[in-house]
């Protein structure tokens, strides 16, 4: 069995933003020679998510409509976790949105179901953080 191990940096320049991440983790896959297999991907943080769904930009606003609905930013103080810091909003949205997925290789690509795209989801940013690639296979 083949191993490989990854890490993608992203800096957002705002504190919310989804990113699509989808063809880095082909460039990972093309670099691994890996054809039959699996990939995970995964946030390496807590306040920031990856996950898979459609490219559109409606959608993306829904998300940020949504998300700061269940778990407004502001005020900071509506939160226990905020004594120290400013993110709790981000903790829940990454929450929300979850850690990590894992796609099916086959022949060499991702085997996608219609309009799948992977995406960083980042809920504190303005910093530098990571998302590990580890595909595993033949
Ligand atoms: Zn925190």
């Amino acid at each position: 069995m083949k191993s490989y191990r990854k890490e993608l940096w992203f800096k957002t320049e705002s504190r919310r933003k989804l990113v699509n991440i989808t063809s880095q983790v082909i460039t990972c896959l093309r670099e691994s020679g890996i054809k039959e297999g699996l990939v995970l991907v995964n946030a390496m943080h807590i306040t920031s998510s990856v996950f898979i769904n459609d490219d559109e930009s409606g959608l993306h606003q829904d998300y940020e409509i949504w998300l700061e609905k269940l778990a407004p930013e502001k005020p900071h103080s509506y939160y226990h976790h905020n004594s120290f810091e400013d993110n709790a909003d981000a903790h829940l949205k990454r929450t929300i949105m979850g850690r990590e997925v894992v796609v099916a290789i086959t022949e060499g690509a991702l085997d996608f179901g219609p309009w799948e795209q992977i995406f960083y989801g980042e809920f504190d940013g303005k910093r530098r953080k990571r998302v590990l690639v580890k595909i595993i296979g033949e």
